[in-house]
């Protein structure tokens, strides 16, 4: 006869059918109500839904714990070459369904929540995003991570825990307006504060050089808090880490010259210093040259390396516990990635630590750094390229500014040597910008002190070799985006359902023409958020909304048309749209956009696209045939012609009656009856200074729509089009990109192993 189980027998048991996907449903119950008490300190007579969300996001989070530590138990043991994902943003959205996918434990929390009266996704609403990005570069980085730990690389996500992420937009009388996204109000479930692991950051002073070196003296310290939060890989019990640095005034800040009366302004002028993480800059491909901003990019860099440097130094080293005294095997054992010039200070910083902490020499020191050190290019456009003026630099960081002249300085003696009395080419390839004020070139520090350069699509790689540097010749070509291999169902197990048609057509007068010949309804959704600077931006978004006023009220359209501009965009609207979506518009002149994510993101849930040959709508096109999407207007060498013959707007207004109308109207007030003149700064870029040169596309465009709205009305030809598409994208997985990346530029292995040996004799998972 068995001996009937202890309880922590009984325990164990349970955990080990949790590995297997079969969670209990008592258990979850039991913990649920156990947070409820304990940690909320509420009871059922009091609790809001919030209290109910965070007991569940606290019982969720409970099953993360022992994987994660035993993870990092397992690196700290085995050792493996370590990659640091470098981003000033994170764009993580919700994080309680994303982690009950990954651990298998959705299905089991549906049925806890629905036994106790709840409704899950219900409490799933009242999750605050963790807005920690702009757009497409932040999401970026965030679906990185979960492609990292799905993959088994020992990977750590670095950057800021931005107390306000990106604003909340609201629509007011049809204009943006912008609150603060306090998405910390009420708590964030899913981070650890490491106050143990706080790490000191240093800013203004002055150099000293000494006989015994370099000494950066008199500087002001302020101090990164570390909070931690899990990032589980898809059901393979990897759970890795993101950290984010929060600013923390010392406790003797502004208080070396203490005085009566001080002592109050010392205490207030704290919130100076805590300002770094305060608030993420709302700029999505712009450059804006702010002190603080530059602040928050070496905090974020100068944290990190200190406990780079700090884990590679204190490692395993097989069984025995090595103390590594200097930093020469630093390539073997870690990976920087650099998402975009962001965080390019961490090559300065780096070579400052090697140089004035290690005492090593130069050569020595730049080698192990570009060894190191891999660069993301994200964009092309000149006014997104950071250049900081060396006033700036030199005052808050005058060692690194030292640093970066004497990269240039080596870097051009060897540019003279290939290619003598090449004056222009120098100055082309300067770190240093010449000008009414001298500027660092971030993409060129990143460019020399790399081993690796990629762009974020195969178009954007050839720009950037043909342009933006011409003589680096390691350029990687990837997709982007996640998402499994696609699973092709039957034709006929698909009912086509034009719920939210993200069907579009132009702003003319003739669409009401096209209108009244339809025979299905339209609802033309739109969402973007302007950075609150960009007045042009927020005018067009006011636009957008003066025609939806308009032709939402229309007799003759009825109900046929709808214009809906579906405010504050983010992860979660995303999440919802876009799978909700027919056709995808992505629509950039040839050469402007770097990748585009949205393009794939759109063709993954099964809309259509109507685009240009830019970005990854290149690669789309090549995936899933040409002829499955809609493909018009200039190529990127047609652009580059007409740069060369000259742009004129005006010639497609006096030419296309239709296209004349429209702007007509626009800058008459048709759309803004109260006040005739407000949309005439956009006809006015439109026909004088536009760098896109949309009327260049426009009747391409127009006629690719009428093939678009043709094949709408062949719903079995249709869904054939989007099976190809869904079918062809699974080059678009973030998976597939990031076991590039491993393989090419970090010299490590992918793994798909879903219970990892190390793992396999876990005692209990709870
Ligand atoms: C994907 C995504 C973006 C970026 O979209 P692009 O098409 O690459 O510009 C921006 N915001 C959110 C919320 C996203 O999910």
């Amino acid at each position: 006869m068995p001996k009937p189980l202890t309880d922590q027998e009984k325990r164990k048991q349970i955990s080990v059918r949790g590995l297997a996907g079969v969670e209990n449903v008592s258990d979850l119950k039991t913990n649920f109500n156990r947070h409820l008490h304990f940690t909320l300190v509420k009871d059922r007579n009091v609790a809001t839904k919030r209290d109910y969300y965070f007991a569940l996001a606290n019982t969720v989070r409970d099953h993360l714990v022992g994987r994660w530590i035993r993870t990092q138990q397992h690196y700290y043991e085995k050792d493996p070459k370590r990659v640091y994902y470098l981003s000033l943003e994170f764009y993580m959205g919700r994080t309680l369904q994303n982690t009950m996918v990954n651990l298998a434990l959705e299905n089991a929390c549906d049925e806890a929540t629905y036994q106790l009266g709840l409704d899950m996704e219900e409490l799933q609403d009242v999750e605050e995003d963790a807005g920690l990005g702009n757009g497409g570069l932040g999401r970026l980085a965030a679906c990185f991570l979960d492609s990292m730990a799905s993959l088994g690389l020992a990977a750590y996500g670095y950057g800021i825990r931005y107390e306000f992420g990106i604003f909340n937009q609201k629509i007011v009388n049809g204009w943006q307006v912008e609150e603060a996204d306090d998405w910390l109000r009420y708590g964030n479930p899913w981070e650890k504060a490491r106050p143990e692991y706080m790490r000191p950051v240093h800013f203004y002073g002055r150099v000293e050089h000494t006989p015994e070196g370099v000494k950066w003296v008199d500087t002001q310290v302020v101090l990164a808090l570390p909070y931690d939060t899990p990032v589980p890989g898809y059901r393979n019990n990897v759970v890795n880490t993101m950290r984010l640095w929060s600013a923390k005034a010392p406790c003797d800040f502004n208080l070396k010259d203490f005085n009566v009366g001080g002592y109050i302004q010392a205490v207030l002028d704290r919130n100076l210093a805590e300002n770094i993480s305060r608030v993420l800059y709302p700029n999505d491909n712009f450059f804006e040259g702010k002190e603080l901003r530059l602040k928050q990019e070496y905090f974020v860099v100068a944290a990190t390396l200190q406990d780079i440097v700090r884990r590679f130094k204190s490692s395993k080293f097989g069984s025995t516990e090595v103390v590594r005294v200097d930093l020469s095997t630093l390539p073997d054992k870690v990976a920087i990635q650099l998402n975009d010039t962001h965080p390019a200070m961490a090559i300065p910083e780096l070579m400052r630590i090697l140089l004035d902490t290690e005492h090593q020499t130069w050569e020595k020191a730049w080698d192990i750094v570009t060894r190191t050190c891999a660069y993301t290019n994200h964009t092309v456009l000149p006014e997104a390229l950071e250049r900081w003026p060396i006033d700036l630099f030199q005052n808050l960081l005058p060692r690194h500014l030292e640093i970066i002249f004497e990269i240039n300085r080596r870097h051009l003696e060897r540019i003279a040597k290939l290619y003598p009395g090449d004056h222009d080419r120098l100055r082309r390839m300067s770190l240093v910008e010449e000008g009414d004020q001298k500027k660092i070139n971030m993409a060129h520090l990143c460019i020399v002190g790399s081993h690796a350069v990629n762009g974020v699509a195969r178009i954007h790689s050839d720009i950037i070799k043909a342009t933006l540097y011409k003589n680096r010749c390691f350029i990687l070509v990837q997709g982007l985006l996640r998402g499994g291999p696609p699973q092709v169902p039957e034709q006929d197990q698909w009912h086509h359902t034009p719920t939210l048609a993200g069907h579009v057509q132009s702003w003319t007068a003739t669409l009401y023409e096209i209108l009244a010949s339809m025979c299905f309804h339209m609802f033309f959704s739109i969402f973007s958020q302007a950075a609150p600077g960009y007045i042009t931006a927020k005018l067009i978004i006011r636009l957008i909304t003066a025609i939806g006023d308009i032709v939402n009220h229309d007799e003759v359209v009825g109900d046929r048309l709808k214009v809906i501009f579906l405010e504050n965009y983010k992860v979660t609207l995303a999440e919802k749209i876009i799978p909700a979506s027919d056709l995808s518009e992505q629509i950039s002149t040839a050469g402007t956009e770097a990748s585009g994510t949205g393009n794939m993101k759109f063709m993954l849930n099964g809309a259509l696209t109507i685009g240009t040959m830019d970005g990854a709508n290149v690669e789309m096109a090549e995936e899933a045939g040409e002829e499955n999407l809609f493909i018009f207007g200039m190529r990127v060498d047609d652009v580059d012609a007409m740069d060369k013959s000259g742009y004129d707007a005006m010639e497609y207004y006096n030419r296309i009656p239709e296209l004349k109308q429209a702007m007509d109207q626009i800058a008459g007030g048709y759309f803004s009856p109260d006040q005739h003149d407000l949309f005439k700064d956009i006809v006015n870029m439109l026909l004088h200074h536009d760098r896109f040169k949309v009327f260049a596309d426009y009747e391409a465009y127009i006629k690719c729509q009428d093939k678009v709205s043709a094949l709408y009305k062949n719903p079995k030809e249709w869904t054939k089009m989007v099976i190809h598409n869904i079918a062809g994208c699974g080059k678009f997985s973030s998976d597939r990109t990031i076991s590039q990346y491993a393989r090419e530029i970090w010299g490590m292995e992918p793994s798909l192993e879903r219970i990892p040996k190390w793992f396999r004799n876990l005692k209990s998972l709870l």
